[in-house]
């Protein structure tokens, strides 16, 4: 096996993460730019280590989905404590660029953009979600976790790819509390409530992130604790989205947005949905 550096010729800087940063690299054989993901695992413990192995074998496995990023291959320097993860480069940025830029020109998504990303979502959790791969055979359930803006990334098309799969969970794991010091606006009420995450809790964050797609910010946003926030979506009345978008958009936001996580639909239900139908038919 040859080494990255025969292999990657480093680029820009393209992202910054807890544990580490994103660059940009050509892969030397074909001039193919990738992303490059530089995890320092030296402050881990062996816990930690072991899941972050569990999560790259699970980007791994999510080889085939065109609103997944795509892994290329992975290398570890013992030396210095490093991994690298190659994955395919969006050049479109994240979903949270997207959101400023609206705000700042104020400008909005229009009706069809959003239920375009609220299909595209949906693809990516599908396959995530599902017990059964398109041979039918029973695989593992994959949570993803951390759904949020800044970890849906943009390709060259603005199509959608979910990325950042739990890895940030089992880095943000290590430190925890010392370096989390925003609002976890896309809390589920369930998790408020100490109860374990399950494929809901990823819905509610998908709630979250459709509506605030529409509304600018996220919901409950004037919550400035997180005492106040936990009240707040605890009480669960879930605030309309502004106009100009549709009644129906707005009910399905709330029905992914319901408390108790059993009355949230899941992705094959909101598949069904006839305005995610007709995009993932104009997407086909
Ligand atoms: P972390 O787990 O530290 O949050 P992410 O995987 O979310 O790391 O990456 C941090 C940021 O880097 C993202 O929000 C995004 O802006 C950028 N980024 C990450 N991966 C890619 C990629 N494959 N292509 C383009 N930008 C990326
Ligand atoms: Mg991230």
């Amino acid at each position: 096996k040859s080494s990255m550096e025969d292999s990657y010729e480093a680029g820009d800087v393209i992202g910054t993460g807890s544990f580490g940063i994103i660059r940009k690299v050509v892969r030397r054989v074909d001039g193919q730019v990738l992303a490059r993901k530089e995890l320092n695992y030296g402050r881990m413990d062996e816990r930690d280590l072991k899941q972050l192995t569990e999560e790259v074998n699970i980007l791994e496995q999510l080889g085939a989905n065109d609103n997944i990023v795509r892994y290329y291959e992975r290398f570890v320097d013992k030396p210095n404590n490093m991994l690298y993860i190659l994955m395919e480069y969006c050049p479109g940025g994240d979903l949270a660029g997207v959101i400023q830029r609206c705000r700042k020109t104020g400008q909005i998504l229009s009706e069809e953009v959003v239920w375009a990303y609220l299909a595209q979502i949906t693809l990516a959790l599908g396959d995530c979600h599902s017990e059964t791969d398109a041979k039918g055979q029973r695989k593992r359930v994959i949570l993803h976790r951390d759904i949020k803006p800044e970890n849906v990334f943009l390709d060259e098309l603005n199509n959608l790819k979910l990325g950042d799969f739990g890895l940030s969970k089992a880095m943000e794991q290590a430190a925890m509390t010392q370096t989390y010091v925003g609002t976890p606006y896309y809390m589920s009420p369930e998790l408020i409530n100490g109860q374990p995450y399950d494929v809901k809790s990823d819905i509610w964050a998908l709630g979250c992130l459709i509506y605030e797609l529409c509304a600018g910010h996220p919901p409950f946003h004037e919550a400035r604790t997180q005492p106040e926030l936990a009240v707040m979506i605890r009480e669960g009345k879930i605030p309309d989205l502004p106009k100009p978008y549709s009644v129906r958009l707005g009910q399905v936001v709330k029905a992914m947005l319901r408390q108790n996580p059993k009355s949230r639909p899941n992705t094959a239900q909101l598949k069904a949905l006839d305005e995610v139908k007709m995009q993932i038919r104009a997407g086909e």
